[in-house]
């Protein structure tokens, strides 16, 4: 996808947002540029996908073990003592960027941002 902002940064065209937390095979881990909190990440594939009812279920595990990975390092570096993990499908869903990805955001209690997500 020509125009696409994160197939931009797995081709290695533009930075990963405010720096990699993650690279394997098939997924790609940044820090969102516009974080909500410190630490604020995105897991996407490599490959495009438009949503997550996109992307073949067959990549689920490897993409549960990326967000784990990034999930449990923001908790060792002190981000957050929990986290809400969520995806934006579709624009009405608010999603502005229109290649699969999850956000982690670590959650402290107190951090003035919404309790719950949804
Ligand atoms: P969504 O509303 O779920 O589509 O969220 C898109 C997210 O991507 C937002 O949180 C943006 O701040 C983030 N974002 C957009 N461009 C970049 C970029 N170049 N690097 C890192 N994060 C980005
Ligand atoms: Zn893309």
């Amino acid at each position: 996808m020509e125009d696409c902002i994160f197939c931009k940064i797995v081709k290695g065209e533009i930075p990963p947002g405010l720096g990699e937390v993650y690279n394997d095979k098939n997924f790609l881990g940044f820090l969102d540029i516009k974080p909500l909190v410190k630490g604020h990440a995105l897991i996407i594939p490599k490959k495009h996908f438009k949503t997550m009812l996109d992307m073949p279920s067959s990549l689920g595990v490897e993409l549960l073990d990326a967000i784990k990975d990034v999930t449990l390092d923001l908790i060792k570096e002190n981000k957050g003592e929990a986290v809400n993990i969520h995806v934006n499908n579709g624009e009405s869903a608010g999603q502005v960027v229109h290649h699969l990805h999850v956000h982690i955001v670590p959650r402290k209690k107190g951090d003035g941002l919404m309790d719950k997500m949804v």
